[in-house]
């Protein structure tokens, strides 16, 4: 229906009529432009079929290829608040319903792979009511081991992306968190460039981080604040991550998204800078660093895609657009898998397959350290086990006895 955050689409010759009725404009080979006609298109479908059955059957459907991926834990980082007109694109939901279908399919025993929630908060009002509200009347980390809710994320505020402005109420919202004792997760796109040689976002959300110190000293380390993404970060910002116990979650969507940052002031990759960052995280007292995805608007779900990337550098021409920052197949793999239970407060349940955690692993259809690097991207898996059950079988094993 749209690609990106508003388009463009494109439909068949029944949706075609149907949308055009509504004064949609559609191609006679079924395209629909990005922006106001897509929007428009967007918003009809989902008044007349996004009804609580269909949302449900979509939770499942999301599931059911994650089981052939091998996810088998998500973190839902919530959406932009929807408005219900045609200014919301697909990236666009009702942050305080939009989990209900989700809690339903596990109600009703059919969840697959574990979900984990966030609050995403995104206020311009300098004084962030609802994220006042959110941290009185909301609970962190509760729920049971398939679902539960988790910190306040990927947004806390509104004005960082890319450049902030003057006023942003980013730095009242960080210390609001830290004196709810809430963790604290936030993105970063920005890098400084010929056309934004201001602050970029991740050093202003480093303010933020540092006035939540000041405001409750240890709070950043105690409660495992993150930035993600973090495509153009430098070592003097991580070093000022590290000493107040800061941690990222990386991902690989420049593989979709990235070209070569040729207006980049002084960092000449397409990021993240995975060598740097995993380097770093490895000294004492290091930053944590887990992997993850973004929303599906944005980056495939798919992990292998980001672990091609991560390891080669290569985007999807096969351009090599993130030069020297690779990391092995081993280290992004423990990104991916062990380290992001760190990031979940779950460590000791999830991760990896040790007695004692939940049962949770894949059988994969190749051998992961083995094959060719273009290979890594066929990797699915053929039998995916979720607190011991068995939640997708390829029908390649024989699991009888
Ligand atoms: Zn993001």
């Amino acid at each position: 229906m749209m690609i990106s955050f508003t388009g463009p689409g494109s439909t068949n010759s029944a949706g075609r009529s149907i949308l055009q009725a509504q004064g949609v404009t559609v191609a006679d080979n079924g395209a629909i432009a990005g922006g106001a006609q897509c929007s428009r298109a967007l918003l009809y479908l989902r008044q007349t079929l996004l009804t609580p059955e269909e949302r449900r059957r979509s939770v499942l459907d999301a599931m059911q290829y994650a089981v052939t991926v091998g996810v088998t834990t998500h973190l839902d980082q919530g959406a932009f608040q929807a408005t219900n007109t045609t200014a919301d694109g697909a990236a666009h939901e009702d942050n305080y319903t939009m989990h209900i279908p989700f809690l339903e399919v596990y109600d009703q025993g059919k969840g697959l792979i574990r979900t984990r929630i966030n609050f995403l908060h995104m206020e311009s009002d300098p004084n962030t009511p609802e994220l006042a509200q959110r941290l009185k009347n909301a609970f962190p980390f509760l729920g049971n081991d398939m679902v539960k809710t988790g910190g306040i994320g990927e947004f806390i505020a509104a004005g960082t992306n890319p450049a902030p402005p003057q006023n942003s109420p980013f730095l009242d919202a960080a210390r609001r968190v830290a004196r709810a004792n809430w963790r604290a997760e936030v993105h970063s796109l920005g890098r400084r460039t010929t056309q934004n040689p201001n602050k970029p976002d991740f050093e202003f959300e480093l303010d933020g981080f540092l006035a939540a110190e000041a405001e409750r000293p240890g709070v950043v380390r105690a409660q495992r604040w993150v930035i993600a993404h973090v495509p153009g970060v430098h070592q003097d910002w991580l070093d000022r991550l590290e000493k107040i116990g800061g941690n990222l979650s990386l991902t690989g969507w420049q593989y979709l998204a990235g070209g070569f940052p040729s207006t980049a002031l002084d960092a000449p990759y397409a990021g993240p800078p995975f060598r740097m960052i995993v380097d770093t995280s490895r000294r004492p007292n290091g930053i944590h660093v887990g992997m993850s995805s973004d929303g599906m608007q944005i980056a495939p779900m798919n992990p292998w895609l980001h672990m091609y990337f991560a390891t080669t550098g290569l985007n999807t021409l096969g351009v090599l657009i993130n030069p020297k920052q690779q990391i092995t197949r081993q280290e992004v793999l423990s990104l991916y898998t062990r380290q992001n239970g760190w990031f979940l407060r779950e460590e000791d349940d999830l991760g990896s397959i040790e007695e004692g955690k939940l049962g949770d692993l894949v059988v994969l259809n190749s051998d992961y350290f083995a094959v060719p690097d273009e290979d890594l991207k066929k990797i699915r898996s053929v039998l995916t086990v979720v607190g011991g059950n068995v939640v997708h079988d390829g029908g390649v094993l024989d699991l009888r006895g």
